[in-house]
C-alpha cells in the first residue's frame, strides 16, 4: 500500500516538539538553552539536570547533579552559562556550566535568606544577583565580590521579580496581590510606588523593556498590563484564563504576550492593538439606566468585593445597572475581555462584530501548567506540568 501523504494541517496551533517524562517529582522550574537542543530542569527531588536531545530524538541527561537541599527557583544566563539556584535553606548557589553542557562547576554561594529562596534573578549588566525569600527580604549581591549590597523588607512574600537594566528599577510581585516598584542604587534602594489591581496573589511578572510595560498575572485569573514608560498610568486588563495564571512571557519581535494557566491553557495575546482601559465601576444607589433602587447596602458590598455586586456592573461603561438592564453578554476584546461579560443594553447595541474580533488565540497544552519558559530566538515554549512531564512546543505557527 502506498504511503499516505498527510496534508500539512492548516490550523495555526503550537506544535508539540517533544516531552521529557523521567521525573519522580514535579519540575519546579526549567529553562530552554538557547542555540542548543537542551533543557535545564530543577525538581523537588533536589536534582539539577541538563537534558540534551540525542540522535534517537530523545532527551537524555548530560548532567545529573544532586543538591544538598531542594531547590525552588533558578536563573540561567546563557552568555556566561551561569546557573543561579535558590535553595530551600536560603542559600543561592551558583554554578558554571561547561561549553558542551556535560559538566557543572560550583562557583559561589550567597547566604541570601533565612528560609526558602522564592525568586532569584542574575543581572549580567550589573553583576548583581537579586533574590527574594520566605523571610520577606529582597536582597541583592555583587556577583563578582560575593558581597551583599543591600536588603529591602517587602510587606508580603514575593512570587515574581523583574528588573529594568536601563533605569535600575526592580518590579516585585507579591502574594498580597500588589506589585512594588523599587529603584536600586549600588547599595541603596527606595520605594517608588506600588500597583494594586489584583484580587489574588501575583503569580507571574514580565517586563517588556522595549515597550516599557509590565505584565502581572494573578491567581485571580487575570493579567494586567501596566503602562510604565508611557507615563499615562494606564492599567489594561486581560481576561482570557479560567484558572490561575502561572507564567507570562513577551515575544518582543511580534508584540505578542504568551500566558499560561494551571488548567493547561496557553493564550497568545496580540499586543499590537490599541487597547482600552476598563472603566471604574460607578457607585449608585439605583440602576443608572432604569433608576430602580438597589435593595442592598452597596457600599458594604463594594468594600467586601462581593461577586453578586460585580455582576451588576456593565463592563464597558462601568455603570451600576440592574439585572434587567444588563441581560446581554458580549466579549470586548479591546478591553481585554476575551470571554463574554455583562454589558448594559445600550452598550450591547453599540458593540459591533468588528469590535468582537478576538485579539488572542487559545490553546490547550493538555497538562496542568506549573511553570513556563519561552525562548524567543527559536520561538520555543517549555511547559512543566503537574503530571511531572516537560513539554516543548514550537510556537512559531502562532507567534509570528
Ligand atoms: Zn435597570
Ligand atoms: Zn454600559
Amino acid at each position: 500500500m502506498a504511503a499516505e501523504i498527510h496534508p500539512k494541517p492548516q490550523a495555526r496551533i503550537p506544535v508539540l516538539l517533544g516531552k521529557i517524562e523521567a521525573f519522580q517529582d514535579v519540575v519546579s522550574t526549567a529553562v530552554i538553552i538557547p542555540k542548543e537542543d537542551g533543557v535545564i530542569t530543577v525538581s523537588e527531588d533536589r536534582t539539577v539536570r541538563v537534558w540534551l536531545k540525542r540522535d534517537s530524538g530523545q532527551y537524555w541527561p548530560s548532567i545529573y547533579h544532586t543538591l544538598p537541599a531542594p531547590c525552588s527557583c533558578m536563573s540561567f544566563n546563557p552568555e556566561t552559562r551561569r546557573l543561579s539556584l535558590g535553595m530551600d535553606t536560603g542559600t543561592v548557589s551558583e554554578f558554571i556550566l561547561a561549553e558542551d553542557y556535560n559538566k557543572m562547576t560550583p562557583s559561589k554561594n550567597y547566604q541570601a535568606h533565612q528560609g526558602r529562596v522564592t525568586v532569584v534573578l542574575f543581572v549580567l549588566e550589573m553583576e548583581w544577583v537579586l533574590s527574594t525569600g520566605q523571610d520577606k527580604n529582597f536582597t541583592w549581591h555583587c556577583s563578582e565580590s560575593g558581597q551583599r549590597l543591600g536588603v529591602y523588607r517587602t510587606p508580603a512574600w514575593v512570587s515574581g521579580l523583574q528588573f529594568d537594566v536601563e533605569t535600575r528599577h526592580a518590579f516585585v510581585g507579591e502574594h498580597s496581590g500588589q506589585v512594588t516598584i523599587l529603584k536600586l542604587e549600588q547599595d541603596r534602594c527606595s520605594l517608588v510606588t506600588t500597583f494594586k489591581g489584583h484580587a489574588g496573589s501575583v503569580t507571574a511578572l514580565c517586563w517588556d523593556p522595549v515597550q516599557r510595560v509590565l505584565f502581572s498575572g494573578s491567581s485571580d485569573h487575570s493579567i494586567i498590563m501596566w503602562d510604565i514608560g508611557g507615563c499615562k498610568g494606564t492599567a489594561i486588563e486581560l481576561q482570557g484564563h479560567n484558572e490561575k495564571v502561572q507564567g507570562l512571557s513577551c515575544a518582543p519581535h511580534t508584540r505578542q504576550l504568551i500566558s499560561c494557566s494551571s488548567d493547561g491553557g496557553i493564550v497568545i495575546w496580540n499586543m499590537d492593538v490599541t487597547r482600552q482601559e476598563t472603566p471604574e465601576w460607578q457607585d449608585s444607589d439605583s440602576c443608572q439606566k432604569c433608576e430602580q433602587p438597589f435593595f442592598w447596602n452597596f457600599k458594604q458590598m463594594w468594600d467586601s468585593k462581593k461577586i453578586g455586586l460585580r455582576q451588576h456592573h456593565c463592563r464597558k461603561c462601568g455603570q451600576a445597572v440592574c439585572g434587567k438592564c444588563s441581560s446581554k453578554r458580549s466579549t470586548i476584546p479591546l478591553m481585554g475581555f476575551e470571554f463574554e461579560v455583562r454589558v448594559c443594553d445600550p452598550c450591547h447595541e453599540s458593540i459591533t462584530d468588528e469590535d468582537r474580533a478576538p485579539t488572542a488565540t487559545f490553546h490547550d497544552s493538555k497538562h496542568g501548567i506549573l511553570y513556563m519558559h519561552f525562548e524567543p530566538t527559536r520561538g520555543w515554549l517549555l511547559t512543566s506540568g503537574t503530571d511531572k512531564v516537560i513539554k516543548l512546543w514550537d510556537m512559531t505557527p502562532v507567534v509570528s
